[in-house]
């Protein structure tokens, strides 16, 4: 159970169906509640969707839910381009012909999805593990990059904020009091469950975490798990994301007492956690999070690479 539950937000819910619960957590501001969630800002007849699911289903569960609210979705805002929030998009655009809107580079990797496994493979030509739904989505269209600020997405009067780290130009979409914060933290059950949240850059996502409890919203509304308010239930998470992600890299430093290469370490750090890597689609999530415990590492100049017989060994510096 989440520990966050207690503090979640009830201002009304329904039941799209068995997989997805419509909670109002502002006067016309919905959680679509699933394994990923989309939020749905309601103005008049028309719906801004924030995210859009992994894939057909949950776009269609989306499309049944404006349905029953008697608005018409008018666009999508995607937050980040990991597959599990943006693989419903394509269904959308096929369906409705709606515009999709996202940062800069989130834009450009939703346009080219093979960009994602491509990444998480090291830049080679990915494994068909790594094609699958989970990490590879199907194309979007994009109208147009969103910058961080203020902005109008088809008369939908919203602010992008930056919330970089776990992607690299993660936004959050903010209306009213109403902040969609996307996967800048995640609930106390995905890191008791997973252990070792995906990050790209550590120093990004810890920066994201302190501002985050600060920003000027009463609600929080993020990708995975419940909404949380203002105070201290987002400090809360806040705190949990930050010392889950601080303990990793701490891991990382204590176990180069001796240099090692990337995959010792990550079993290493897999140990520290108790964490059983069963996929070879995790095992790269995992990697990415280590590599980005080294990065900061390396920038705070306490870590540094070291060629020894052809392997990249990891030292102290
Ligand atoms: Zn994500």
């Amino acid at each position: 159970m989440s520990l966050h539950r207690t503090d979640s937000i009830h201002l009304g819910h329904g039941r799209v169906d068995k997989g997805m619960e419509r909670v109002e957590i502002a006067k016309g501001v919905f959680q679509l509640r699933s394994g990923s969630n989309i939020g749905l800002i309601v103005q008049g007849d028309r719906a801004l969707l924030v995210d859009a699911g992994l894939d057909k289903s949950a776009a269609r569960e989306a499309l049944r839910a404006a349905e029953e609210l008697n608005v018409s979705i008018a666009a999508v805002f995607v937050t980040h381009a990991h597959a599990d929030h943006y693989g419903g998009v394509a269904y959308l655009q096929r369906r409705l012909g709606i515009p999709a809107y996202a940062p800069g580079l989130e834009a450009a990797i939703a346009a080219h999805p093979l960009i994602e496994p491509i990444y998480l493979f090291s830049g080679a030509a990915p494994i068909q593990e790594l094609r699958h739904k989970f990490t590879l989505a199907e194309p979007i269209q994009v109208r147009a990059v969103i910058a961080s600020g203020p902005c109008q997405i088809e008369g939908f009067c919203v602010e992008a904020v930056a919330l970089p780290g776990h992607a690299p130009d993660q936004m959050g979409l903010a209306i009213g009091e109403t902040i969609f914060c996307a996967d800048a933290i995640f609930p106390d059950e995905t890191l008791t469950k997973h252990k070792v949240p995906f990050c790209v850059d550590m120093d990004q996502t810890l920066g994201t975490l302190d501002q985050l409890p600060e920003m000027p919203y009463a609600r929080f509304a993020p990708g995975h798990g419940e909404a949380l308010e203002a105070g201290e239930a987002i400090r809360r998470a806040c705190t949990s994301n930050r010392q889950r992600l601080t303990r990793i890299r701490t891991c990382v430093f204590d176990h180069l007492c001796e240099p090692q290469d990337t995959a010792s370490l990550l079993q290493s750090v897999a140990g520290d956690f108790a964490l059983q890597i069963t996929s070879a689609t995790s095992y790269f999530l995992v990697r990415t999070t280590v590599l980005a415990a080294i990065s900061s590492l390396e920038k705070a100049g306490t870590v540094q690479p070291l060629l020894s017989d052809n392997r990249l060994l990891w030292q102290r510096a």
